[in-house]
């Protein structure tokens, strides 16, 4: 059966219990299925499966390295692309750049030299930063001279010759961390189920989801680079008592979630963290508490 046939499946009756439990099971109509999307709550029956309303997303975005995860509804996942995950993908690719990661994914640059430009791509290869000119982007008189300024300098010997390059990407940090926290929020409800985001505590990120440009959640993400990118894990933190809360690890980055029992408020979370950090963007303390297993689909282990 279609994959996304098999998640509704399994979503719908978890769904359906929770809203009884909570007293809201007259919000659905009795006689059909209905599953959700988690980032703007709009229910949809089976048949928005079929239509291609409820679409399968990536958990991170694929862009950065993610994999299938759960359903959401196909304006969210859209939305979210062009909104959110195309700036941290771009983030991403300038870090890995200025790591020196060989990724096999050149970006847009341009070189000068004696000050003349040649606009192209850089790439990291084995044998160090590979700069291509792209003669559709560039004028091809000022390429010429560009070139000309480069071969007199290889032919002066000269061991330093006045060449610089930039490269171009462009992202907002604002919608970068929105991205990961998007993510790590679809994580902790793919692992942690319906009644996990139903609290009126999740309510200002799937506000802020709606509304990219209004600053809603504060900033509030920890980034180690030395964790490896592939790193996923689902912690909930019970120690030390201050901070509980979820952590959402995707690689180098962790979001700190609102906790299960006596859940502090995004806000009350960033202030609590906010004395544990150091200027390196570690910890000062480590974090103890129950490991929930890396969702491959969504499990609603809370449901
Ligand atoms: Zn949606």
């Amino acid at each position: 059966m279609d994959k996304r046939l098999r998640w509704f499946d399994e979503g719908a009756p978890k769904l359906r219990d929770v809203l009884d439990r909570l007293r809201l099971g007259d919000k659905l109509p009795a006689d059909k299925d209905f599953y959700a999307c988690p980032c703007c709550l709009l229910a949809y029956p089976r048949e928005a499966v079929t239509a291609g309303l409820l679409t399968i997303e990536d958990v991170p975005p694929k862009s950065v390295g993610g994999r299938p995860m759960l359903l959401t509804c196909k304006r969210c996942n859209n939305t979210a692309g062009s909104d959110f995950d195309s700036h941290a993908a771009t983030k991403a690719d300038a870090d890995d750049f200025v790591r020196g990661r060989v990724t096999g994914r050149p970006l847009p640059m341009t070189s000068y030299v004696d000050g003349i430009p040649l606009r192209g791509t850089a790439e990291w290869t084995d044998s160090g930063v590979q700069l291509f000119g792209i003669p559709k982007q560039n004028d091809r008189k000022v390429q010429a001279a560009h070139f000309e300024a480069l071969d007199a300098y290889v032919e002066s010997g000269n061991p330093r010759p006045n060449h610089s390059f930039t490269v171009n990407t462009r992202f907002d940090e604002a919608r970068v961390r929105i991205s990961w926290i998007r993510a790590a929020y679809l994580a902790a409800f793919a692992a942690l189920g319906w009644s996990y985001i139903f609290r009126g505590i999740m309510d200002p990120y799937r506000k802020q989801l709606q509304q990219p440009e209004s600053k809603i959640l504060p900033t509030y993400i920890l980034r180690d680079p030395n964790v490896s990118p592939e790193a996923r894990r689902v912690l909930l933190v019970e120690q030390p008592d201050e901070l509980r809360c979820v952590a959402v690890v995707l690689g180098e980055h962790t979001v700190f979630l609102p906790g299960l029992f006596r859940p502090m408020t995004c806000d009350e979370l960033v202030e609590a963290f906010a004395g544990q950090r150091t200027e390196g963007d570690q910890l000062n303390v480590s974090l103890d508490g129950k490991e929930v297993p890396w969702p491959k689909r969504a499990t609603y282990f809370l449901d």
